[in-house]
């Protein structure tokens, strides 16, 4: 099994970024570490920060640059990630995606993922989209829970995210165009990005996944 690999995941919100991140983290048996369920977690603990941040979550806008790159540069300094990570929804901008090259120094990321699926998809994903209020499992209504909207995993109460309504939705489609898609340029400047295409069963899109980070990974070997 390939291990030590330093990753970013890029994509649309509902691209399926989420779902595939869990398996492969497994599977590389390297951390998942998601800002957004990092931010969401304080937001559940009710702190003055999570308080914060759930005012810019809510309207589908961006947590600021600083606040978000103190969050990460703290959970990659844990030991867990000193053997690689995978990293689920940031950088998200351009001043991010430098900041990130500073905290791995000196090596650098190995590989850089875009999950690559058309707008309208992704809506439809987006507002069918269901998750676990207590462990974050995703679910939607094509897909739901076995017992009345009652998590599979762990019992908790499954519902829609506050950013999943309609508003919340075209406003962080719009600031993905905005400040998430020049990172694919970013990236592919350094020879560093692979796309990926995400329409597909989850089965299907992580082979994908799996044999082009295999194949990266080889390559640095
Ligand atoms: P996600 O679960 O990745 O879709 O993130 C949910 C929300 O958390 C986003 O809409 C932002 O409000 C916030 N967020 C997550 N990651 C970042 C980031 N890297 N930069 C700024 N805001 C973020």
């Amino acid at each position: 099994m390939t291990r030590g690999a330093r990753l970013v995941v890029l994509g649309k919100q509902g691209a399926g970024k989420g779902t595939q991140c869990v398996r492969l983290s497994h599977y590389l048996a390297v951390p998942h570490v998601s800002t957004g369920d990092m931010l969401r977690s304080a937001v559940k603990a009710g702190t003055e920060f999570g308080q914060l941040a759930r005012a810019y979550m809510d309207r589908g806008e961006l947590i600021p640059d600083d606040v978000v790159m103190g969050l990460v540069e703290e959970r990659l300094a844990e030991p867990d990630a000193s053997r690689g990570f995978l990293l689920d929804g940031f950088p998200r901008t351009t001043v991010q995606a430098k900041a990130l090259d500073e905290m791995v120094k000196p090596n650098s990321l190995d590989l850089v993922l875009d999950l690559d699926v058309p707008t309208e998809l992704v809506l439809k994903r987006l507002s069918s989209r269901r998750v676990c209020s207590t462990c974050g499992a995703i679910y939607s209504l094509e897909a739901p829970p076995k017992l009345n909207w009652t998590c599979d995993l762990c019992g908790g109460e499954v519902v829609q995210r506050p950013d999943d309504t309609e508003p919340a939705i075209r406003r962080r489609l719009d600031l993905y165009e905005e400040s998430t898609a020049p990172l694919l340029k970013f990236y592919s400047d350094r020879n560093l990005l692979a796309v990926v295409d995400g329409v597909g069963t989850p089965d299907e899109v992580m082979e994908r996944l799996i044999e082009v980070v295999e194949a990266a990974i080889r390559d640095k070997r």
